[in-house]
Formats: structure tokens, sequence, C-alpha cells
């Protein structure tokens, strides 16, 4: 399994690629977005956030938001390390904390948190397919630095099958 610093570095080290990748397909605007997307995933929104990890602490005081995905996800688990799975749980993490805190705000209303991503793929299809794909990409180069890119559920059924 990658250290901390070694996922730091492969997020830093491949994000210029995969923007100009993203950038050649989808238009130069779209390569910023998964430029950035990539990076904010592999630092701020790593599956390792269900552990002590250095995406944690980036958040700093704002950490606690990931307390509740940390006590209730075993490291390493389906829901923080599944491809599409982790990064679905996490987005749900953001959003039913801005969800919340918007309700709180008379200013905001939460209902339009809540169409906001069916509103951007449907007027900025290609700009928030780069936004999804960014942060995807980032997860997989996570799991392929693990050496392990299943989840810890599915290791144990495989061995237990190859038991048998
Ligand atoms: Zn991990």
């Amino acid at each position: 399994m990658a250290s901390g610093q070694h996922h730091d570095r492969a997020t830093l080290g491949w994000s210029l690629p995969i923007g100009l990748a993203a950038g050649s397909l989808l238009g130069p605007t779209a390569g910023v977005i998964a430029f950035t997307a990539f990076l904010f995933g592999g630092l701020w929104l790593s599956p390792d956030l269900d552990t002590q990890s250095n995406a944690l602490h980036r958040w700093g005081p704002l950490g606690g938001i990931w307390w509740p995905y940390r006590r209730l996800i075993p490291h390493r688990s389906i829901w923080s390390h599944g491809p599409l799975v982790g990064t679905a749980v996490r987005l749900l993490v953001l959003l039913g904390w801005t969800v919340l805190i918007s309700s709180l705000v008379p200013a905001i209303n939460p209902n339009k948190v809540l169409t906001a991503l069916p509103w951007a793929l449907q007027n900025h299809p290609q700009e928030t397919a780069a936004l999804l794909l960014g942060l995807e990409a980032s997860v997989w180069l996570h799991l392929l630095q693990d050496g392990d890119p299943w989840p810890a559920e599915w290791t144990r059924h495989q061995r237990r099958r190859r038991r048998r």
C-alpha cells in the first residue's frame, strides 16, 4: 500500500497529463476543470479520508465534516475505496453538509443546491463530465498505487473463494 506522500506526489505528477488529455478531448475549459478536479480529488477528496491521512489534515478545522465518514466506513472498504462508489459517497457527504448549511442560511435555497448537478449536466455537459472524470481518475490512480486496487471486502471474498 502506498504512503500518503506517494499518493500526493503521484497526484501532482499526473494532474497535468490528465488535464491535457481532457483538454484535447473536451476543450480547453474542460481541461482546466479536469486538472483542478484531479488535484482536488487526490489531495483533498482522497479515499483515505476514511483514516487519519494527509487529505484529512488538509481540511484543517473543517476536517470534522469527515468524522461520520471515518466513523462509519472501515479503512479501504468498498464505500471509500470502491471505484465510482467511493467518489459518489464522498460527494454525497459534501452535498449533505451543503444542504444542511444552506437550510440554516435563509438566503440560500437548499433545493437549488440539490438541483445544481442535474442543471450543470444539462447546461454544461462537457465541463461537468470533466469535473467528474478528474475526480474519479484521481481515485483510480490512488487504487492502482495501493497495488491492490480492490476494496478490502472484495479481497477477503476472493481469498475465501480461493481457499474453497
Ligand atoms: Zn487508500
